[in-house]
């Protein structure tokens, strides 16, 4: 399917592994000229050089951290009117509600909300005044399905979530949309990190751990962060300009409810 969206250009933040690099190859791959960031300069140059060669397509590094100041206005000096913006970062770390102090919660809402928020305050306006636009906020599946001992992420996802909602359904009279695309467990570093430290509490081996694991879940595997790029690329076309203020779960059906 051709997503009709060749030649446009995006900001893909925190795209040097795991599902933002799995959004921007989805995107080169329909000749999406990229913009990719992430903090650490050697893994991004490695994926940047492996989108050229795979897709053709120009990619742009911006090695900083998204949830500073800074490494947004470089991100955005790169690419100051971008035609899709892709939200994405760290997530906050796992802990006991009873522990975490205020600090915590300003960094995880830092991170995880007012950086996207900063973001999207930059690029919307200039989007609709140009006619087309397409943000995707990567959020979690645990702002439909709270998890517990991720507090801090339940809180400052869904606190985007709410931020933007009302905004979305101003911007598509403009043809530009924001949406949020919550994935489950998907094969990426973070979840095998987590994944390790689980096992290791367990004392069980990490395959053994993460072979049972998936076999309680309705798809019997994780997610792939093709799959996951695929998804976000078709909220970026041309034909998805009806689609605003959703959230998506890419979960492998884990996620119960009917609605
Ligand atoms: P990952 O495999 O660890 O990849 C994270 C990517 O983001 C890397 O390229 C990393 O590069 C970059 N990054 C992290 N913090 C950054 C920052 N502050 N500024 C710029 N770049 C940054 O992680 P992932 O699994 O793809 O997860 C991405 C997001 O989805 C996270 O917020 C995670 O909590 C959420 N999520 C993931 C899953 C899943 O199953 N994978 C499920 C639910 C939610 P550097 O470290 O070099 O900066």
């Amino acid at each position: 399917m051709d997503l009709g969206i060749a030649g446009r250009k995006a900001i893909v933040c925190a795209a040097s592994k795991g599902l933002g690099k799995g959004t921007a190859m989805a995107l080169a791959a329909d000749g999406v000229d990229l913009v990719i960031t992430a903090r650490g300069r050697d893994v991004l140059e490695a994926t940047a050089e492996e989108i050229r060669n795979r897709y053709g397509v120009k990619v742009t590094t911006i090695a900083g951290d998204i949830t500073s100041e800074e490494g947004r206005r470089a991100a955005l000096a790169a690419l100051p009117a971008p035609d899709i913006l892709v939200n994405n970062a760290g997530g906050p770390p796992p802990g006991d509600f009873k522990t975490f102090g205020l600090e915590d919660w300003r960094k995880a809402l830092e991170a995880n909300m007012l950086a996207p928020i900063a973001l999207i305050q930059a690029t919307v306006y200039g989007m609709m005044e140009r006619g087309f636009g397409r943000i995707i906020n990567i959020t979690s599946s645990s702002v439909k399905s709270p998890i517990s001992n991720l507090e801090l992420s339940n809180g400052a996802r869904a606190g985007l979530t709410g931020a933007v909602a009302a905004l979305s359904r101003r911007a598509i009279r403009h043809n530009v949309t924001i949406n949020n695309v919550l994935p489950g467990w998907h094969d990426t570093d973070r979840i095998r990190g987590t994944m390790a430290s689980r096992a290791e509490r367990a004392g069980v081996a990490y395959d053994t751990y993460v072979a049972d694991a998936v076999a309680e879940t309705p798809a019997g595997r994780m997610g792939t962060i093709a799959e996951f790029g695929a998804a976000c690329a078709f909220l970026c076309s041309a034909q998805a300009g009806y689609i605003t203020g959703q959230s998506l779960l890419v979960d492998g059906g884990e996620y119960p409810g009917l609605l």
